[in-house]
């Protein structure tokens, strides 16, 4: 794709425009319509149908070749000795005409030589015409059912090879060679099925004419397979007709489950395009959580993830808020300061402006570099590989590491490391040092000289708890949550201004909760003593945690 047509791609998203057909739409229809034709196709074939009406059909010819043959028996046999005992051709041939001329049958009398002697279908009429009755065509059905009908029937007889002509009885003379001819010859019955001239079926029954056991001539049958091909067209109708009506059924059912898929679904593809192109809020995605389905999740995922994406984009306009606003009071304060540095002479004053300056620099630099901890913590938390870390050994060396420092402010630091073994978690030992140093830090600034400040290590039902308590001025009433704030800070005015950015716990909270634990702080009173103080308390979870890669 070429870039203009890649951006204009880009621009316009892939929405489909309305009005045509979807192609889940079409591909649903597809397979179902297509199950539905296997079905009827195979219903169709109505094979075995066919072969029972065949059989009955054969059966009712063989009765009805007995009855004649028994009759020509009877009727017209010369009356010589039973040795040259022959058929009367003229009476045979009346008797072959009136009897198969109350029936669609056509019959043919072959004598022991093979000759046909008689055939109601060249018979001398009344008055001495020759009569040739001609059978009618094959019906080709009616109306579009028929149409479709006889579309099938020859694609079927194409498929089977079937459409060559066959012997049939139109050709005089043809009878004599068919098996079943010799077997009526021979005395027995014999059937069989030819295909006519015209690719009709032709049924033909011989059975033997006999004057006591002897056999003078050979009697047959045809009959086409009008009726059967009517009765089979019918059933075959009839199913059309079903098919009919469960295609309409299976094209509405098809369009409305495409419907309830594809249309959603173009809906949440349009929004989630608004989204993308309106930068401001007013586009949200529809609503379908009440769908029980995997669309109504789809969309509920969306929906959430949106959401998620405009906290995060708040969270991060937020953070640039809050950045340059804390940036902008040490450069006010530093612009006056050089302003007034330049107009005063007085070395005294000098002095004072030039330790305001570097106290301003020094806040700055504290919190450029806090800053961009802070900024960078989001992309590795995400993506630096967890490792096992033993918080009782963590908080153990931590301590350690604040002894002299406690000593030297006469700030009494005690570890209760509870049942003294090893809790292990899942996490970043780096990130997880940095959360307890801010705790105890901010414990050491904020303890009065004398006092004492507890880490305490609990391992409770899957978690492990670690508490850092002091005898500090705990935190302002109502607070609690506040101080975990970005740039919330309240110091004591003894403080060196500038060491502090106001980041320390906001770092802290995002580190622990990337760990799937919590941080909380409250006030506390030790009965012990009587002292009151602040305590933080964070909870981790024991063992391996669900990493983003595991
Ligand atoms: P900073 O340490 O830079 O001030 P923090 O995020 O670590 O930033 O702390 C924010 C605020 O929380 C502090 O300014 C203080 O008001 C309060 N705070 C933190 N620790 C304690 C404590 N141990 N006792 C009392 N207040 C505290």
């Amino acid at each position: 794709m070429d870039r203009g047509a890649h951006q204009n791609n880009h621009r316009r998203g892939r929405a489909r425009p309305r009005g045509r057909i979807s192609p889940i739409t079409r591909r649903i229809l597809a397979v179902n319509v297509f199950a539905l034709a296997v079905l009827v196709s195979g219903l169709l074939y109505v094979g075995q149908y066919r072969e029972g009406l065949i059989r009955t059909e054969i059966a009712a010819l063989t009765t009805q070749a007995d009855l004649i043959a028994a009759a020509l028996g009877e009727a017209a046999v010369s009356d010589e000795d039973s040795e040259n005992q022959a058929l009367v051709e003229d009476v045979a041939r009346q008797i072959i005409r009136r009897l198969a001329a109350t029936s669609r049958t056509r019959a043919q009398l072959i004598d022991t030589r093979g000759r046909v002697i008689g055939d109601s279908r060249f018979l001398v009429g009344p008055g001495g015409t020759v009569r040739i009755d001609e059978l009618p065509p094959p019906s080709d059905g009616e109306g579009l059912g028929g149409l479709v009908l006889g579309a099938y029937e020859r694609a079927s007889r194409w498929f089977r090879g079937a459409s060559g002509r066959g012997p049939g009885p139109g050709d005089a003379g043809t009878g004599s060679r068919l098996p079943e001819t010799r077997l009526a010859l021979a005395g027995e019955h014999g059937s069989g099925v030819q295909i006519g001239p015209d690719g009709e079926m032709i049924i033909s029954v011989a059975a033997p004419v006999q004057r006591y056991k002897r056999v003078l001539g050979a009697l047959l049958l045809f009959r086409d397979s009008r009726e059967i091909d009517e009765a089979v067209f019918q059933v075959r109708l009839d199913i059309l007709k079903v098919f009919g009506v469960a295609l309409l059924i299976t094209v509405l059912l098809s369009v409305y489950l495409a419907g309830t898929i594809a249309r959603p679904l173009r809906r949440l593809s349009l929004a989630a395009d608004r989204v993308r192109h309106g930068l401001s809020r007013q586009y949200r995605l529809p609503d379908l959580s009440g769908r029980d389905d995997e669309i109504g999740d789809l969309g509920w995922a969306l929906r959430e993830m949106t959401e998620a994406l405009w906290k995060r984009m708040d969270a991060i306009e937020g953070f640039a808020a809050d950045v340059a606003h804390e940036i902008k009071n040490p450069l006010t304060s530093l612009r006056s300061a050089v302003e007034t540095a330049s107009r005063v002479s007085d070395p005294e004053q000098q002095r004072k402006l030039m330790a305001i300056i570097q106290d301003d620099v020094s806040r700055l630099d504290r919190l450029i570099t806090d800053i961009s901890d802070a900024s960078r913590l989001d992309a590795e938390l995400s993506r630096a590989e967890m490792a096992t870390v033993d918080i009782a050994g963590l908080v153990a060396t931590l301590k350690d590491a604040y002894d002299a420092t406690a000593a030297e402010r006469k700030i009494g630091l005690v570890l209760d490391a509870g049942d003294g073994l090893p809790c292990l978690v899942s996490g970043l030992e780096d990130r997880l040092v940095q959360v307890f140093r801010n705790l105890i830090g901010n414990a050491l600034s904020f303890s009065p000289e004398g006092g004492r400040i507890t880490l305490r290590i609990r391992r409770r039902d899957g978690d492990v708890r670690v508490l850092v308590e002091d005898h500090g001025p705990g935190i302002p009433e109502g607070a609690e949550e506040q101080i975990f704030e970005r740039f919330y800070q309240e110091r004591p005015v003894t403080e060196k201004f500038g060491t502090h950015s106001g980041l320390g716990l906001s770092i802290s909270k995002q580190i622990v909760e990337a760990h799937g634990g919590s941080i909380r702080a409250e006030n506390h009173e030790d009965f012990s003593t009587g002292c009151t103080g602040a305590r933080f308390v964070v909870e981790l979870p024991l063992g391996p945690i669900d990493t983003p890669n595991p």
